[in-house]
């Protein structure tokens, strides 16, 4: 279903009509001409040449009306009269005139050919423009009336057309107001189709659709921008204070995001308590202070009930990304900016996350580009592939580096956890879908399979010069302290520090997340699992360093 603008709301209907009485029009003329045998006279008179006018002048009318009921309709009405407009009403006046000045003589009913233009007008443009055209017709009518009766005073003139005038003002004015009811009926009825009736502002669908139509427009240069964001905390807020009040924060949070965001985009609800800012003409870094301006705003509203309870406060987070900077169509620009939020959200909530990739800032020349993309797109693929770990690699990065900056690891070594622990689980590519998301136990097969992976992930990673020494860390992230694990089997410190890293925050990880061999753990819980299985999977040193870093983070994971 497409927007619901004024063609979906009337308007085609409306040119169909009007198209129909066209057709029809050219219809009896073509029957007047046929029945008078005119067609054929040697002896042509005047009136021939009206019908001929009459008959020409229908198919042009009927040719634009067809033109206008196909051409784009445009978002709001309110747009400027185009060329083919004006010829639209501007013909059936210039035929009028014509048809006037040829008869010539004061035979007063071949003026009443002037309110032709008069109706086209004004039952399609409105009153306004209906009104206009009377006047124009109106001092054809006096000009005509100038030339063909010299002798007349200029007083006898303007009386002698007066009432013509008169029908023609009133019937411009009454056919005028009803086309302009109608339209205003008709916009209310697209801004209801179109608006979220809590927050008053526009709704998933139009949302959807606009976003569609301002990326095509859009460009390098003048590139647009997707702010994603989501309320923090907002099931907590509805326990405390009730939905009613959450509806009362939703509510007075569409009309804080209309007035920041004001002229520079508009502002959707998406779903929920989730949010879309769009910013045509806006790079990623505007885009990131407004987005900061709306955080900053949001924590500091006093919304009901934070007096009593102030750990209750709301918060929103916001993800941005950028078209064609980031992304590549309007979907991918949604689902990129919907990343960034899930990082912000993984980082701390309350805060503003710009897309980036961590490919972005990998140094790699020539063809090795073209490497790097495709373990880009690999990546994308096994988190489709692998539904319950949407997520996982992101996170299993962020807790590497937060663990690694509290141990002895250099800074270069740090640059190197962070690709191996984000493309740990590439080797999972090989892997079918039936053995990755599997229910019940896996087989002894399955089993070998499975473990395969960390030397099919170093394998295709080692391809890429610039991450070869990333491919080692990956090698060995499946390795326990004890010796028992694989590929290898090795233990202890022959296992390298950083894939010791990322055997601890791999497990974690998937603990706290649900699986679909199993649900998720508490955090509580997920330690005491760490703990108890801290002499033989994992390096016992490493997980104390671990397990104070989640105690000490106030909300939510890493
Ligand atoms: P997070 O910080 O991870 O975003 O946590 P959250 O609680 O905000 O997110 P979650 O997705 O768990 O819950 C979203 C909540 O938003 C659930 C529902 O109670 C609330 N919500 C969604 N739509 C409405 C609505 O129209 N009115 C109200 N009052 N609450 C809504
Ligand atoms: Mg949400
Ligand atoms: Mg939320």
């Amino acid at each position: 279903m497409g927007l619901y603008d004024s063609k979906n709301m009337g308007q085609k209907n409306l040119y169909d009509y009007i198209a129909s009485t066209h057709m029809f029009s050219i219809l009896l003329m073509f029957l007047s001409l046929i029945v008078s045998k005119q067609f054929f006279a040697d002896n042509v008179h005047p009136l021939f040449n009206i019908r001929m006018f009459f008959f020409i002048g229908s198919v042009v009318l009927t040719a634009v009306t067809l033109y206008n009921a196909k051409k784009p309709v445009p978002l709001h009405n309110e747009t400027p009269l185009s060329f083919i407009d004006i010829l639209y009403s501007g013909f059936p006046l210039l035929v009028g005139a014509i048809i006037l000045f040829i008869i010539g003589d004061d035979k007063n009913y071949t003026k009443v050919i002037l309110l032709v233009p008069v109706i086209i007008t004004a039952s399609t443009f409105g009153k306004k423009s209906g009104l206009l055209m009377t006047t124009a017709a109106a001092v054809i009518l006096l000009i005509h009336s100038a030339v063909f009766s010299v002798e007349m005073s200029f007083a006898f003139i303007i009386e002698s057309n007066l009432i013509l005038i008169c029908v023609m003002y009133i019937l411009g004015w009454f056919i005028g107001g009803i086309r302009d009811l109608e339209r205003l009926q008709r916009q209310q009825l697209i801004d209801m189709a179109n608006t979220d009736v809590l927050t008053g502002l526009s709704n998933h669908r139009y949302f959807q659709e606009k976003l569609k139509l301002l990326v095509q427009s859009s460009s390098e240069k003048q590139p647009l921008s997707l702010i994603f964001l989501d309320i923090d905390h907002f099931k907590q807020y509805n326990d405390s204070f009730g939905h009613i009040a959450g509806d009362r924060v939703l509510a007075s949070l569409g009309r804080m995001l209309t007035m920041i965001v004001g002229d520079a985009g508009f502002a959707a609800r998406y779903g929920g308590e989730e949010f879309v800012v769009v910013l045509p003409n806006c790079d990623g870094r505007k885009a990131a202070i407004l987005g900061e301006n709306i955080r900053a705003q949001v924590s500091e509203e006093p919304f009901k009930g934070q007096e009593y309870q102030p750990e209750s406060k709301v918060t929103v987070s916001c993800g941005i990304a950028t078209y064609p900077t980031h992304a590549q169509s309007a979907q991918d620009l949604i689902k990129l900016a919907d990343k960034a939020l899930y990082r912000a959200k993984n980082l701390s909530k309350n805060k503003v996350e710009l897309y980036y990739s961590i490919f972005d800032s990998l140094d790699v020349k020539g063809d090795e580009k073209e490497l790097v993309n495709s373990i880009r797109t690999l990546v994308s693929v096994i988190n489709g592939k692998d539904r319950y770990t949407y997520g996982h690699s992101e996170r299993v990065m962020g807790y590497a580096v937060n663990l690694a900056e509290k141990t002895s690891v250099t800074k270069e070594e740090i640059y190197l956890l962070r690709y191996a622990a984000f493309l740990h689980d590439i080797g999972k590519i090989e892997i079918g879908r039936a053995i990755l998301n599997k229910q019940g136990k896996l087989t002894d097969e399955e089993w070998h399979i499975l473990q395969q992976h960390p030397k099919w992930g170093s394998d295709i990673v080692k391809s890429v010069k610039t991450l070869e020494p990333a491919a080692e860390v990956i090698f060995y992230h499946h390795e326990n302290y004890d010796g028992s694990g694989y590929p290898q089997g090795i233990s202890g410190q022959d296992i390298p520090l950083l894939s010791r890293i990322i055997r601890i925050v791999d497990s974690y990880d998937a603990m706290i997340t649900n699986r679909p061999y199993k649900g998720s753990l508490s955090k509580e819980e997920a330690i005491s699992e760490l703990i108890r299985c801290s002499p033989s999977m994992f390096d016992p040193d490493l997980v104390k360093i671990f397990i104070d870093i989640i105690k000490g983070q106030s909300s939510g994971a890493v």
